[in-house]
């Protein structure tokens, strides 16, 4: 297991071998009879004030290790340090306190709210589990409405008032309230008309800068990604195949892909330029099961290069260039 060499003193978030597979019960007895490895082994770590964008498809892991990292999954082993505090291993009172300095934005921004609660209690509501209540409360609400766009005068309403659009704001105004350094944003807009998707990444983008937040966005969608991130991680049944800066001269991962899945995602991209075409590469095969994945590199069977070695050997994410990291025998 290689971790990026960063500055610790730029260090927020440290995840390192993080694994999490989910057990299949079978026969009379409901044993344990195999393992989804929804995470496994993976590593990386977020900056004081980075997005770094999360990749891939459906299923590979990428939502697991964003809930396995604020604990609302148990990992099964790894280590997740956030501001230096060994985030797996706090329980109780100093979990709790803990909580407060990362939070969630989650991608379906109707489902996500109580129906019964309004807009006042939705995004107080991790206010009161701190204790604070009465005027600093309600100032704080406020604080937080206004930051993403929506008038204070809102907050006695329900949230079937609101569009779609202005629900995420919701959800956004109450990951804030708490001021946290560290937002896990989970699809945030995929749920959302395109129309309304530039506000909302917009919106994000602001409140980074105004707070201070770090983000780990998750998303399969590499051109709002593009957009948002500083870096990008992408993922492939449970493990991280590259790492890559955005926009950063030769380690730039829009322009240098540099593992075979990762050049198949870019290019399965829209080019909104009609005078400028992709090569488009398709992939043979589906993707394989996470319960028996493939041996060595688990992208062997759809993979154009793979040799002999990518069956028989799984390959380390190494440094290639300076802040670009990739898991590939050939690269
Ligand atoms: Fe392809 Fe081999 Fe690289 Fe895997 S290790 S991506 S199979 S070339």
């Amino acid at each position: 297991m290689l971790m990026e060499v960063i500055a610790v003193s730029d260090v927020l978030l440290s995840v390192a071998g993080l694994r999490k597979y989910f057990p299949i019960k079978g026969g009379l007895l409901r044993r344990t009879v195999n393992h989804v490895k929804a995470v496994d082994d993976v590593s990386f770590s977020l900056r004081e004030g980075e997005t770094l964008g999360l990749v891939g498809e459906s299923g590979c892991g990428k939502s697991t290790t964003g809930k396995v990292i604020l604990r609302l999954l148990q990992a099964d082993s790894g280590s997740v340090t956030f501001r230096g505090a060994d985030l797996l291993s706090l329980k109780g009172e100093a979990l709790r306190r803990a909580r407060a300095g990362f939070q969630m934005i989650f991608q379906d921004p109707y489902a996500s709210l109580d129906p019964h609660m309004t807009i006042e209690s939705i995004v107080g509501e991790p206010l009161t589990a701190r204790g604070i209540g009465g005027s600093e409360r309600r100032r704080r609400v406020a604080e937080v409405l206004e930051a993403v766009g929506l008038d204070s005068s809102c907050r006695s309403r329900f949230p079937f008032e609101f569009s779609g659009g202005q629900r995420q704001r919701v959800g956004i105004a109450r990951a804030l309230a708490p001021e946290p350094s560290l937002i896990v944003a989970d699809e945030p807009v995929s749920a959302l008309d395109v129309s309304v998707q530039a506000q909302v990444l917009n919106l994000m983008v602001e409140a980074r800068k105004r707070f201070g937040l770090s983000y780990l966005f998750i998303s399969h969608d590499l051109s709002v990604v593009r957009y948002i991130s500083n870096r990008v991680a992408v993922m492939y049944l449970g493990r991280i195949v590259e790492i890559g800066e955005v926009g950063v001269g030769p380690s730039d991962f829009f322009t240098t892909p540099l593992h075979p899945y990762s050049r198949a995602l870019l290019a399965s991209v829209p080019e909104p330029d009609p005078f400028r075409h992709r090569t488009r590469v398709v992939l043979p095969g589906d993707v394989p099961s996470q319960i028996d994945p493939p041996s060595g590199c688990s992208f062997h069977p759809r993979c154009a290069a793979a040799e002999r070695i990518c069956s028989e050997e799984t390959p380390p994410l190494r440094e290639h260039g300076r802040g670009h990291w990739v898991a590939c025998h050939l690269a």
